[in-house]
């Protein structure tokens, strides 16, 4: 996610920490500390507060984390790549790599994470009957048993993309045999509940309730944003399901020499042509890529002396596509491999290039013409 800081690695995921965050943390250690703890326990000296607020505070978003690392858990043991894990002002969201492959794993992973706050809640609340003696412990826990059953609960709303929601969405998977049909009904049944969060907030503001129901609809047009964007994305699904990479490839792509210098090649085919990626190819048989990436990584006086071939990046480390894949496989794959084109090949004889760009201007092109 934008705007964060990754702050550790977890099973190699790396963590990070959205700006809004922070906001978030001393709102909540503030009103802990300065409302909630001191009306329910009073008597403690003033620093007692900050040190509890701040602690149960911390405590609250690891939580958060744990509920997040439930969900990963689950699908790393299910093969699917967890690509980050980031902590913002709703709490916390997980970049799964790529589709769950069947209704039963989906609905795994979803319900992972609700029963993970389900199991914190009880070692808090049990940690809350052990510790009942000692007030400053005690009152943190019990805060934090309840916080825990209500993400829990909260969760396991039917409002794609919650967890609940996708518990849903492996329901009518099973249901149906269809994905794409499964996440258009889930996603719609999520705007349903967003709506239904906007109204209740609105109903609660009218009631005199201001803050709470502007936080209501806060989260509703959250949860509504996120079903839009769901809805857009099994669109996208469904508008290249059945296009394979032999539809969106460009067969024509510039093939330079092995031993041109990079001066020669920034010249006349980059500012010349505009091209930014080429193919380093033998009669047909693919040698290496090149893309601006690696020509910017040698320092500028020495284009005159290295040639291309010395820092293309050869084929055992290219990631490649076959015509036949699908397109969207192939742009899961160039997201896992994290770059923006990939050659196309039969075998090892190269066949043409496949790049992001191509992808969005034929999606574009379909959606223009309707098809
Ligand atoms: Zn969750």
């Amino acid at each position: 996610m934008q705007g964060s800081l990754t702050i550790a690695r977890v099973w190699g995921i790396p963590i990070g920490l959205h700006f809004s965050w922070f906001l978030v943390f001393g709102l909540i250690s503030w009103s802990l500390a300065g409302g909630y703890f001191p009306e329910k326990y009073p008597g403690w000296p003033v620093t007692t507060y900050a040190l509890v607020g701040a602690a149960a505070s911390l405590l609250f978003f690891g939580s958060v984390l744990v509920h997040e690392l439930g969900h990963s858990w689950v699908a790393l043991r299910n093969a699917i790549p967890i690509r980050s894990l980031t902590l913002f002002v709703f709490g916390g969201i997980a970049q799964i790599g790529r589709d769950p492959g069947s209704p039963g794993v989906e609905f795994r992973i979803a319900i992972a994470g609700p029963l993970t706050s389900l199991g914190l809640a009880g070692l808090f609340g049990t940690a809350w009957l052990l510790t009942r003696d000692v007030a400053v412990v005690a009152a943190p826990m019990i805060w934090l048993a309840r916080i825990n059953l209500t993400l829990a609960l909260f969760n396991l709303i039917p409002g794609f993309p919650l967890d609940g929601g996708r518990v849903f969405r492996a329901v009518v998977w099973r249901w149906t045999g269809s994905f794409h049909q499964a996440t258009q009904v889930a996603s719609v049944t999520g705007q349903i509940v967003a709506f239904g969060f906007i109204g209740l907030g609105v109903l609660t503001v009218l009631r005199g309730n201001v803050l709470g129901g502007v936080w209501m609809a806060f989260i509703g047009w959250f949860l509504q944003n996120a079903a839009a964007a769901s809805y857009a994305q099994a669109s996208l699904r469904e508008l290249l399901s059945g296009v394979t990479v032999a539809h969106a490839m460009t067969r024509d792509c510039p093939r330079v020499a092995g031993d041109l210098p990079l001066d020669r090649l920034v010249q006349e085919e980059v500012l010349g042509k505009g091209r930014r990626c080429f193919l380093i190819a033998d009669d047909g048989h693919l040698r290496g890529l090149l893309t601006l990436h690696e020509v910017k990584a040698v320092p500028r006086e020495r284009w005159g002396q290295v040639r291309v071939d010395e820092i293309m990046t050869r084929p055992d480390r290219l990631t490649t596509v076959t015509p036949q894949e699908d397109l969207l496989g192939a742009l899961a794959k160039m997201d896992d491999a994290n770059v923006a084109q990939m050659p196309v090949v039969a075998g090892d004889e190269l066949l043409g290039m496949l790049s992001r760009e191509q992808v969005l201007h034929y999606v574009r092109v379909r959606a223009e013409l309707g098809i």
